[in-house]
């Protein structure tokens, strides 16, 4: 099936692909680092039918598309269509930056990256031997992993409701970092210097089945999500006493800032973004 676009083909044609797409910000955060860059192009969320990814990513590049963004449900649609990967998406099994090289298509995964850049270049927090726990062991989690052991910590747990699949994320990634998977049940044994909120929990306003008291003194929580108030999560960490309460808008303007490099090889500064969104 082919999908006519209507683009215009004097211009750069980017777009981010999901379903439902119609709240993304990337439209926007990419105009702004286009402009900061003097690049004229045009970004659209355009809005997939769940059996249709291939098919429109195949139109949108045969319709001259130079780069296309992919968000929920794709991400591992992607990677499964992509013909050469990067390192960190083939690790992540997940795809959320594609572009045509030579008639094919790579794809690169940019998320984990973008929370790294977020913590420590935004935040300044440093993971070196810190003790980590995260919640959840879903496609978000998985691309954050790597990253997250590249950063040397002492140790990082994962708590998931379904506990096989976090076990399987250990099997993966541990290495040089000591890697556990726990039951929710079992988390109040430790402490942490760094909570990470992957679950969708927040989504429905609800936060994960945590125990208090899990905080280290100076902690830091970090919700994936992100939203115009606080989460749940965010709002439970500050009753918990957490020094610093980040939600993951700064690790999507830093992942799209990733991204921007691949396809214009200029590294846009994500502070003014970040700031335009916030405001
Ligand atoms: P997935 O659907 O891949 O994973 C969802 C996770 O949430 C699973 O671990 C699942 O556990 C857990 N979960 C869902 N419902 C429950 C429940 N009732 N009780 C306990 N655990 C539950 O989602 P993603 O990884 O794609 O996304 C996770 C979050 O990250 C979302 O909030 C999303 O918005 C955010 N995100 C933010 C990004 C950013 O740039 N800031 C980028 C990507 C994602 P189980 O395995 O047991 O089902």
């Amino acid at each position: 099936m082919s999908v006519d676009f209507d683009l215009d083909s004097s211009t750069l044609n980017y777009a981010v692909f999901g379903n439902p797409v119609e709240h993304s910000k990337s439209p926007q955060i990419h105009s702004l680092f286009a402009e900061q860059a003097g690049i004229n192009l045009v970004y659209q969320a355009i809005e997939v039918p769940e059996n249709n990814f291939q098919d429109y990513l195949d139109s949108f590049f045969i319709q001259s598309g130079k780069g296309l963004n992919v968000t929920v449900p794709f991400k591992e649609e992607a990677y499964s269509i992509c013909d050469v990967l990067t390192e960190r998406a083939e690790q992540a099994a997940s795809v959320n930056t594609i572009w045509m090289n030579n008639n094919q298509i790579y794809g690169d995964t940019t998320d984990g990256q973008g929370l790294i850049n977020d913590l420590k270049n935004n935040h300044q927090l440093n993971l070196n031997g810190k003790q980590i726990l995260v919640l959840g062991a879903g496609g978000s989690v998985k691309a954050i992993l790597p990253p997250l052991v590249q950063q040397n910590p002492a140790q990082i747990v994962i708590a998931n409701r379904t506990i096989d699949r976090a076990e399987r994320l250990v099997e993966k990634f541990s290495g040089n970092t000591s890697i556990e998977a726990v039951s929710y049940n079992n988390l109040s044994e430790n402490k942490f210097d760094v909570l990470i909120n992957g679950t969708s929990l927040s989504l429905a306003g609800k936060l994960p089945p945590i125990p208090n008291n899990i905080l280290k003194e100076h902690a830091c929580c970090y919700d994936l999500m992100y939203s115009s108030e606080p989460t749940v999560f965010m709002r439970w960490a500050k009753e918990q006493g957490a020094a610093k309460i980040l939600d993951g808008l700064g690790m999507l303007v830093e992942q799209a800032a990733e991204g921007f490099f691949i396809w214009h090889g200029v590294k846009p500064e994500t502070a003014p973004v970040l700031n335009a969104l916030r405001t």
